[in-house]
């Protein structure tokens, strides 16, 4: 049997999937020309199923791609001209502004701590930046930027974009997709599906500063991405089985009301449980930026290596620390696809291993 993991990322898949996959084979689709009428059915289905699964606006457009670092590089090459401007307290969100440096020079960031809440008052934004990059979810440290503040960037700045990396909160919260302008994730995470698909999630306002760019140079240029999407096709050969999988998913799952409701539930209780443990505490201790998706859990380092090899003899796999963290924390993916049997086993091993000095 394999283990039970609790990475984030990739993570568990929903046990459907391996069905759905037997289902994908047998309906010839995988087989399919992608300018076909199958295929740009499935396309549309699953673009339909996921916008309304997901509560994003009617007027946004939903393009595939193959990744959220894919996303990255399509925002540097074709939305900006020559500065995105950066609020990162972590791993992601600092190789993001990375990656687009070297795009434009010009690029530029603002550090905040991992304890403190992002607010436009603190920060100081060059009125030349044109996008402003912020990561909902910084899968490495257990933040999270709360709605009400991206809405409160867009209402200070109305004449930038506001870009969100929601790679490991899509799916699994509520975004207010309409407090921003472009949002992308990847599948691996919140979505519960194996890893090599993307999603681009944009507003009409992106699709105008794109065509005033005038990007062309490159195979995944937006423009070309964008007046494919409107064909329900793709500018190359896409992920069939990933597009596949993600419609039959979002054809099952609950609507992200419903699904957001149980995973905020069940990190107050993780958050609560780590409290009542002896050796090991939540790294965030600001209850108001906590993530609701992935828990960081922190502790001596002996004692984080060897709850995580105890746990893997055991059967259950914690995610290992990332970045500045990666000796001290342990991480416990909060996704939909994972059972409430699962965080029970967990919390038993721990609780029976980590309540001592
Ligand atoms: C996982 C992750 C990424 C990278 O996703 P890929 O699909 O591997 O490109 C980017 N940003 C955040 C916040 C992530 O959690």
């Amino acid at each position: 049997m394999s283990p039970i993991t609790f990475y984030p990322g990739p993570s568990k898949v929903y046990p459907q999937v391996a069905q759905y996959m037997q289902e994908a084979y047998q309906s010839g689709i995988l087989s399919v020309n992608h300018r076909s009428a199958p295929f740009m059915e499935i396309c549309r289905k699953t673009i339909e199923l996921t916008k309304s699964k997901l509560s994003i606006p009617q007027d946004y457009t939903l393009i595939f791609v193959s990744s959220a670092t894919e996303s990255w590089a399509i925002l540097a090459q074709s939305l900006v001209k020559k500065q995105s401007f950066h609020l990162y307290n972590g791993a992601f969100g600092q190789k993001w502004m990375e990656y687009s440096q070297k795009i434009h020079p010009q690029v530029g960031g603002y550090n905040f701590d991992v304890q403190e809440k992002l607010q436009p008052e603190g920060v100081e934004i060059p009125a030349s930046a044109e996008i402003i990059c912020l990561t909902q979810n910084e899968t490495s440290n257990g933040t999270q930027v709360s709605n009400e503040v991206i809405n409160a960037f867009k209402q200070k700045y109305p004449s930038k974009l506001i870009a969100v990396d929601a790679t490991s909160s899509i799916g699994g919260i509520i975004l207010d997709f309409a407090a921003a302008d472009i949002w992308f994730g990847s599948v691996q995470k919140c979505l519960g599906l194996p890893a090599g698909l993307g999603l681009l999630i944009c507003s009409p306002s992106v699709v105008a500063k794109a065509r005033e760019i005038g990007d062309n140079r490159y195979y995944n240029s937006f423009l070309f991405l964008y007046d494919n999407i409107q064909k329900f096709q793709t500018s190359y050969t896409p992920n069939v089985l990933g597009i596949y999988l993600l419609m039959k998913v979002m054809e099952n799952v609950e609507p992200i009301t419903k699904v957001a409701s149980r995973i905020k539930g069940q990190a107050e209780e993780w958050y609560a449980f780590l409290d009542g443990l002896e050796s090991v505490e939540a790294l965030i201790e600001n209850r108001e930026v906590r993530s609701d998706t992935v828990v960081v859990v922190k502790g001596k380092e002996g004692i984080i290596k060897d709850s995580k090899e105890r746990a893997k003899g055991q059967g259950i796999v914690l995610g290992n620390g990332y970045g500045l963290w990666k000796e001290t924390t342990f991480r416990l993916a909060n996704f939909p696809a994972i059972t409430e049997e699962e965080i029970q086993k967990v919390k038993e091993f721990l609780a029976e291993n980590l309540n001592r000095q």
